[in-house]
């Protein structure tokens, strides 16, 4: 496209809320055949919450939810925002102060896995099933028998182990963005592939993927792992759009033709990214699209 073109492009995009990072990204959107889709925060509202609680000992649930608490609280992840925010409703129902939090050290975050701390001389696990596993807590069948009851339901079990001994799990929901369904068909139409990828397991994956209308999923991925799903596919000639908004989809974002962030993701994300989603809606990777076919289309 001629720079005249470019221009007037971005400048259209702009006053629309899609941040597009100069001509290249232009030139390759209209391109894109297929879209990989994160799931949390993407095709989700990114916003969830705790729905059911559970304990597998004799552990009182406060207990359990101040120690996991503790342990997410220097976190920046949806999961941790929401055992946060459910331990504080908590406390406030049994009295107590809302917002304290017991002494934690040693924090540390396992992408795509959970966290864990020292919280008052326990070791606190707060993940999925490979942060057990890695630090070689055992799972019983009880606990195994409550995670994909959850999962089924979409939910995201997170379990919870003191000192290598799995003690409860908080199984938490994220809805989906309402116009989700709605743009992977639009999309569909215009001869483009949706597909999704997430870090979380293949049951709550699967269905979310159900709801949307995606029939090609990639779950239990960590984030060098989406990055090389999209190398796998432009090895197989294949022009390809991402679309995240975590820190664990900035390698994918970069390694797409076209990366898309939502605007209300990490800064890391937006960095990544070749265009920004202003509003957050996922619409607008329609509009993204339209424009650079139709400033193309122009030219020829
Ligand atoms: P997604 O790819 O769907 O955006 P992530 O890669 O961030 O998800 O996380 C993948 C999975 O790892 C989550 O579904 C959860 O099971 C676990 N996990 C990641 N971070 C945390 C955390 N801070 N607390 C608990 N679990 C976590
Ligand atoms: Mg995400």
């Amino acid at each position: 496209a001629t720079p005249t073109a470019v221009m007037v492009a971005t400048g259209k995009g702009a006053s629309l809320g899609v941040l597009i990072k100069g001509g290249n990204a232009l030139e390759k959107a209209h391109k894109i055949k297929t879209i990989i889709f994160d799931k949390t925060g993407t095709l989700t509202k990114g916003k969830p919450s705790v729905v059911q609680t559970k304990t597998f000992s004799k552990i009182p649930l406060l207990e359990l939810c101040d120690l996991t608490a503790s342990a997410e609280a220097n976190s920046e992840h949806p999961l941790s925002k929401a055992i946060v925010e459910y331990t504080k409703k908590l406390r406030e129902q049994y009295g107590s102060p809302s917002d304290h939090m017991m002494d934690s050290k040693d924090f540390e975050v396992h992408p795509g896995a959970g966290v864990s701390a020292n919280v008052e001389g326990k070791l606190v696990l707060v993940g999925n099933k490979r942060l057990m596993q890695e630090f070689e807590a055992p799972m019983s069948s009880e606990v195994e028998e409550y995670m994909s009851e959850m999962e089924d339901l979409a939910r995201t079990c997170v379990l919870v182990a003191i000192d290598r001994v799995i003690c409860g799990a908080l199984a938490v929901s994220d809805p989906l963005k309402p116009e989700a369904g709605r743009v992977i068909s639009h999309l569909s139409s215009m001869g483009i592939t949706s597909i999704m990828v997430t870090g979380d397991n293949w049951a709550t994956a699967k269905s979310i993927a159900k709801q949307v209308g995606i029939s090609t999923i990639f779950a239990e991925i960590d984030p060098v792992g989406k990055a090389e799903k999209i190398k796998d596919l432009q090895t197989q000639g294949l022009a390809v759009a991402m679309v995240g908004d975590g820190v664990n989809d900035s390698p994918a974002l970069a390694a797409a033709d076209v990366g898309m962030a939502i605007g209300a993701g990490t800064d890391v994300a937006i960095e990544a990214a070749d265009i920004v989603l202003m509003k957050s809606s996922l619409v607008d990777v329609i509009t993204a699209i339209d424009l650079s076919r139709k400033t193309l289309a122009k030219i020829r």
